[in-house]
């Protein structure tokens, strides 16, 4: 047997009504309860008519009640006719003109007291179940109409009215089994259940859920379907959170807490009737999705969800107010919050949330923020004497707050998550006014300003990666979170890379960092985010104007990231900035860093040593293949001949692409003018090309080879031969390159000199443990450097047992692509070695 319910939203439009007949009918006969909310809107509407019922002029109460007829019309004339339709239209009739004598005795003494509230908004429901009985039976299922009040005994509380299992049982068994037992599918206004006296009264706001839970658990039924416009439960309402996601299932405590934060889609009480009846402890509660009847939506369970995520899902109670008491000194109020809470008991108004600290100098409670001048009279009142005496500070009130839950099986107890939320708020810019968490709670609740509480959902969701599958968040496989220092032509390739990978990559690039600020998402930024941010730069927009962004120094942007504790994070430098201060740092703090910025790694010895030193004080290791080569495994085949044992005597090279297709258009007989400006068109050099002719670049290139061989010592101890003439170093950029013929005759004269020994011209590195130069040199055609093409480098390791013929590794070294690549290998080695 099943519960069916039919929300407001599912019941729009003629269409809609049949679709959930279609429903019904699919059961083929299974024993079926049907509650219905009111046709969507007309719950709103018929409180608006109540509410002004005493103060409407006749005219605007008959275009309301005008407008309910056509709602009602619509659905019925498009889905009935005939006798049916007649009767319906009486009903409407009859039920509206019921309403406008209401009005009418209301304009008389000047309102409408809450019985007839009640009376008036409780057609809705009833209604719309006599529209689906009459469209069931249309549809050949043979249904009954059975009104609320026979069936759903409450504590007669006008307008949220509670219902008393206890004595519904009996009556729901004894009007609907009959009728089940028959094949008939009995129809109830949801919603709606009858006082001590019989009267009608309303469960509140959402309560058509209240009455499907209640009916389940009086009859034992093996399942309770919420039909909803929404596709289940999901991790945060959809209107604040656009990318929330379905929880399929989820426990009926964390459920209830979601509810209880005022996610409008379920009753705050819809759970408890299942959790009271013995009977309602089998029945299956299930939120589905009406227009896809064959989606799963969520099941919410009576155990708890076993998982190793902390939060499922986040919510927020607007309109709430925090009422503070204030005491003037260490322990100075005992008993006071024990009295003021019983007087806001007193006073009718509930209490959300209690709040104080140890040193009991303030209690705060949230209430409902309607109430809040009525909690603040009853709260002086209650504590005057106090007041008078000066005992008490004040008691106030803020209105305009509202309560934002995290919501999840041991939210509460686990500290991290706590931890996190906190953080989360802080690096919004958030501050929370209250916090409150239960020690065996399945929540915890943070009291913000209400106009920043769409924000705070946003924040915590992102931060809980709630928007990615559950066994994501919790996968066994730790994530590398890769934060991205400079987003220039590399930066931007390799994001790119690593977004390309997707979810199977374990990297993921949670940041991107320029001199602006950054862009960081604890998620992971999504692969359209990155494009976008991409782009954005290309167009030469600072970061820091992104949407999202923040501006900072990268020092800030790192220490903002880090309060997220990011897992298993690696910074990596792709500018060309002296970042030494910045490494040093992250690598202190255990975070790993790889390198394509060659700057810190050429800086003074003492420098890099420094680096090193926090590296192993922190536990950070430091990759750099790219820094060397671009993506050619020069580091890495280094470290496998040292690692075997081999002893590398000398390592010679071309390491600059720019440079090596330079010479190989000289030899080709092109003036070195118009070779140079070719060059500079297909991007291979610097802006200004002069450092790359310095061969500043070379290096620097030259001395960290150096130095992992061994060498001590500095760029300065490198013997470089510059390409620039000495009179060209100083000259604004543009005044050398207007001068650049003036090279044309000394380069063709070098060439031929050169060409005349049977030799090409190469600019050539040359690296041993005590030694390293720099320069031009002349090499025959048969030498391994001689042979090199367009801007690929070349590295020849000489070693022990490479010493006849050395190890040789060519290939393409320079472009974004490969140094991206190069940047991607440390990163994928990083992510392998488990720590
Ligand atoms: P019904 O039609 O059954 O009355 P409601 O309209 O009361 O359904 O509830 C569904 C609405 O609740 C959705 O349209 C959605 O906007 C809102 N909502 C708020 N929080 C959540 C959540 N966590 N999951 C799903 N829906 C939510
Ligand atoms: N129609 C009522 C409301 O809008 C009850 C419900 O939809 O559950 O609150
Ligand atoms: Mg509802």
């Amino acid at each position: 047997m099943a519960v069916y319910k039919f929300g407001g939203a599912s019941l729009a439009t003629p269409d809609a009504v049949a679709h959930a007949v279609s429903l019904v009918a699919r059961r083929d006969g299974a024993p079926t309860v049907v509650v219905t909310s009111a046709l969507a809107g007309v719950t709103d509407a018929l409180l608006a008519v109540a509410h002004a019922a005493a103060t409407a002029t006749p005219a605007q109460l008959d275009a309301a009640l005008g407008r309910l007829r056509a709602t009602h019309a619509a659905v019925l004339d498009a889905l009935l006719d005939g006798d049916d339709a007649r009767t319906l239209h009486d009903a409407l009739d009859a039920s509206l003109a019921e309403v406008a004598a209401l009005a009418a005795a209301a304009r008389a003494i000047g309102e409408l007291a809450p019985r007839e509230v009640d009376r008036v908004v409780a057609r809705g429901e009833r209604l719309a179940a006599r529209i689906v009985a009459a469209a069931l039976g249309r549809a050949g299922v043979r249904a009954e109409y059975v009104d609320a009040t026979d069936l759903v005994v409450t504590d007669g509380a006008y307008g949220e009215a509670a219902p008393d299992l206890a004595a519904t049982a009996p009556a729901a068994r004894r009007v609907l089994r009959p009728l089940l037992r028959a094949r008939v599918v009995p129809v109830v206004p949801g919603f709606v259940g009858r006082g001590p006296r019989g009267e009608t009264v309303t469960l509140g706001r959402g309560g058509s859920d209240l009455s499907a839970t209640v009916l389940a658990a009086a009859l034992g039924a093996r399942r309770v379907v919420l039909w909803k416009d929404v596709p289940g439960l999901l991790t945060a309402d959809p209107r604040a959170v656009p990318n929330a996601r379905v929880v399929p299932r989820l426990g009926a405590r964390e459920a209830a807490a979601l509810a209880h934060y005022g996610a409008k889609v379920l009753h705050p009480r819809a759970l408890a009737p299942l959790a009271l009846a013995p009977a309602g402890k089998g029945t299956r509660v299930l939120v589905r999705p009406f227009a896809r009847p064959d989606e799963r939506g969520t099941e919410i369970v009576a155990r708890r969800v076993e998982s190793r995520a902390p939060v499922v899902a986040v919510a927020a109670t607007m309109d709430q107010a925090i009422v503070r008491v204030v005491g003037r000194g260490l322990h100075a109020l005992p008993g006071v919050a024990a009295r003021a809470l019983a007087a806001l008991h007193a006073a009718g108004v509930p209490v959300s949330l209690v709040s104080q600290a140890a040193s009991a100098y303030d209690v705060s409670v949230t209430v409902d923020g309607a109430r809040a001048a009525h909690a603040l009279d009853a709260l002086r009142r209650a504590l005057a004497p106090e007041l008078a005496s000066g005992e008490l500070e004040s008691v106030d009130a803020r209105v305009g707050v509202a309560t934002v839950g995290v919501v999840g099986a041991c939210a509460a107890d686990d500290a991290r998550a706590a931890a996190r939320a906190l953080t989360t708020l802080a690096d919004a810019g958030i501050a929370p006014l209250a916090t409150a968490q239960g020690a065996a709670g399945a929540s915890l609740s943070l009291v913000v300003d209400a106009t920043r509480a769409v924000e705070a959902q946003r924040a915590l969701h992102e931060a809980f990666r709630l928007h990615e599958p559950a066994a994501a968040r919790t996968a066994r496989v730790a994530r590398t979170d890769v934060v991205l220092l400079g987003a220039g032509a590399i930066g931007r390739e390799l994001a790119a890379q690593i977004a390309a990978a997707g979810a199977r990559s374990p990297l993921r690039v949670c940041a991107l960092v320029d001199r602006s600020g950054f862009v960081f998402d604890a998620g992971g930024l999504s692969r359209r985010r990155i494009a976008e941010l991409c782009g954005a730069k290309v167009a030469g927009r600072p970061l820091a104007l992104a949407p999202g962004a923040r501006a900072a120094t990268a020092a800030e942007a790192l220490d903002a990231i880090a309060a997220h504790r990011p897992s298993r994070p690696v910074l990596v430098d792709v500018t060309a900035a002296d970042t030494g201060a910045l490494l040093e740092r992250a690598l202190g703090t255990g975070w790993d860093v790889v390198l394509a910025n060659k700057v810190p790694l050429a800086a003074p010895q003492e420098a890099v040593d420094r680096l090193h030193a926090a590296g192993r004080a922190g536990g950070g290791r430091l990759l750099h293949e790219a820094t060397v080569g671009a993506g050619l495994p020069v580091i890495d085949t280094l470290r496998k001949l040292l690692e075997a044992g081999d002893r590398v005597q000398r390592i010679e090279g071309c390491p600059s692409g720019t440079l090596g297709f330079l010479f190989g258009e000289l030899g080709r007989g092109l003036a070195f003018s118009a070779a140079l400006r070719d060059a500079m068109a297909r991007g291979y050099t610097e802006p200004d090309p002069r450092d790359d002719l310095s061969g500043q670049d070379v290096a620097r290139k030259a001395l960290i080879l150096a130095r992992l061989l061994g060498f001590r010592g500095d760029l300065s101890d490198v013997a470089v031969e510059s390409l620039v003439p000495e009179a060209m170093r100083a000259l604004p950029r543009d005044a050398f390159l207007a001068r650049l013929a003036e090279l044309d005759a000394p380069w063709e004269a070098r060439v031929r000199a050169a060409r005349a020994q049977g030799r090409v011209l190469r600019y050539r590195v040359r690296v041993t443990r005590r030694r390293i130069a720099v320069g031009l040199v002349a090499v025959a055609p048969s030498d391994p450097l001689g042979a090199l093409s367009g801007t690929d480098n070349q590295f020849a390791f000489t070693t022990a047992r490479y010493r006849a013929q050395p190890l040789v590794v060519t290939g393409p070294g320079a472009g974004a692509a490969v140094t991206a690549s190069g940047v991607y290998g440390d990163l994928l080695r990083l992510a392998a070695e488990r720590r």
